[in-house]
């Protein structure tokens, strides 16, 4: 096989070691985490510093050659994956992490570091990162950047761009760009840090950030009980929240989602009666648990309740949770929307999904759960053919959009939503973003197809 020049003068600038064109060395940066989105590399590519990433970038803008930003390679939406050819950026050895300042609360982190490390190195500190979900140990800082990721503290607070001050990136051309800020209060022009946050690689290379970490909570009691529907969920997590209690994460699944991650992780049931909707809250702060128990003992829409304060205890229960995502996958490829509705409407938006799907293609399985406080379901769709796939994705956010809700509440839009974007984002919305697409990546060299679909397409 003839060497590739492109590759070649890749490997001068990150070494031999971190220009990868074996196939099978490429293969696990080819294919996301659903195996639903795959597609060939030209070569994988890994720089070491900002300066490597940025003579990366130069010399793929000189060669009109398109490059994919790569993570931890656990979006599911098929943004950090190769469509065909392009070169994949893997930020994964920008690993730097700073001494967390005490002063300001923050802390400079490399784009490579995964959520975990970052966790970690904040607790040793005597802080917290406000930010956790299941894909922690993968999952990088410039991924959880670039899609504005959730998760399951957003409740607490807030999403990834509550979280960012500061970001250092790369562009299209290979210019870095520095608003590494570590300063509260800003108010000097564009809020580039927070253009950046959910653009999904199309507009820069994040390399590193400034974060904002939040005080470790000094006591968290995790509790599970059952319910008859989403209408008496919220009315308990209402009473809670007059009640004031410091909610840490309110998350919610069904009976079926129940039986699904019981049976793939082989779990014990984690209450004595089988109800249809299952509820996990958590509560943190002085006094939690006294807290959680006024309101929810005896009352009577919560027939019984599993709870713990101790860490394996609370990790139990939240598996019944975090393990449902993989537990789809064990089933097989599923088609994944990640939607948000007002939480009022989430009783009707989930009665109206089977039957929305039911009607168009009555084998396909429909599995959700999610994050209750934002109405925030993710609706997996298991056994559908490729064709079923599209028309119930674009019958589901259809709907999604009728409830004034979002095709995309926390994975981004990627390649799998782009073209359902009009049903959220106006004309003159989407030209505006068509707009900084084009002023900050005038050759279309970035992410091309991820979030905007061609100009052509429309
Ligand atoms: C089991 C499981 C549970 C999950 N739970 C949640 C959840 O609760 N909440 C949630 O929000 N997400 C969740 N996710 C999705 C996923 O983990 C997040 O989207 C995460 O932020 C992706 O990070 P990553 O490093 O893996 O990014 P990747 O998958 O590598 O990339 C994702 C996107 O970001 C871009 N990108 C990556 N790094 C950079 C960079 N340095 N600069 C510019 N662009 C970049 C890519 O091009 C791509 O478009 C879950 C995933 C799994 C597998």
């Amino acid at each position: 096989v003839a060497a590739d020049p492109l590759a070649e003068a890749l490997a001068r600038i990150v070494g031999p070691a971190d220009c990868l064109t074996d196939p099978d060395l490429t293969a696990g940066y080819r294919t996301d985490w659903t195996g639903r989105f795959t597609g060939p590399a030209r070569c994988v590519v890994r720089p070491g510093t900002t300066d490597e990433v940025a003579a990366v970038m130069a010399l793929c803008a000189a060669a009109g050659q398109a490059v994919v930003p790569q993570g931890g390679n656990t979006g599911l939406v098929g943004g950090g994956v190769p469509r065909g050819g392009e070169v994949v950026l893997s930020l994964s050895r920008l690993v730097e992490l700073e001494a967390v300042d005490p002063v300001g609360g923050t802390v400079v982190a490399g784009a490579g570091v995964t959520l975990a490390a970052l966790q970690a190195h904040a607790l040793a500190a005597g802080w917290d990162v406000g930010i956790d979900f299941a894909s922690r140990d993968s999952a990088t800082v410039g991924g959880l950047v670039a899609t504005n990721a959730g998760g399951t503290r957003v409740l607490r607070h807030g999403d990834v761009r509550a979280q960012i001050r500061g970001v250092e990136a790369v562009t299209a051309a290979g210019v870095v760009v520095d608003r590494m800020t570590r300063l509260p209060k800003d108010s000097t022009g564009y809020d580039l840090p927070g253009l950046l946050v959910g653009s999904e690689g199309t507009l820069a290379v994040v390399t590193r950030v400034v974060w904002r970490l939040v005080p470790p909570a000094p006591e968290r009691v995790t509790a599970l009980f059952g319910l008859a529907s989403y209408d008496d969920a919220l009315t308990v997590l209402g009473e809670v929240r007059t009640a004031h209690a410091v909610l840490g994460a309110a998350e919610t699944f069904g009976r079926a989602e129940l039986e699904l991650v019981r049976r793939h992780a082989g779990l014990a049931p984690p209450l004595r009666a089988d109800h249809p909707r299952y509820v996990l809250l958590e509560c943190e702060g002085r006094g939690a648990v006294e807290a959680l128990a006024r309101v929810l003992d005896g009352y009577p829409l919560v027939a019984e309740t599993a709870v713990a304060v101790d860490a394996a205890g609370r990790a139990a229960l939240w598996a019944y949770r975090e393990r449902i995502t993989e537990c789809i996958n064990a089933e097989g490829v599923p088609v994944k929307l990640d939607v948000a509705v007002p939480p009022t409407s989430l009783g009707r938006f989930e009665e109206r999904v089977p039957e929305v799907v039911a009607g168009m293609a009555p084998n396909v399985r429909v599995l959700s759960f999610g994050h209750l406080a934002e109405g925030n379901l993710h609706v997996n769709l298991l056994d559908a053919t490729e064709a079923e796939a599209e028309a119930v994705e674009g019958a589901v956010l259809t709907l999604v959009a009728g409830f004034g809700g979002s095709i995309s509440a926390e994975h981004g839009v990627g390649i799998a939503k782009r073209r359902w974007l009009h049903l959220t984002r106006n004309p003159e919305d989407i030209a505006v973003m068509r707009a900084i697409k084009d002023a900050l990546d005038p050759h279309g060299l970035l992410n091309p197809g991820v979030l905007l679909a061609p100009a052509a397409d429309g």
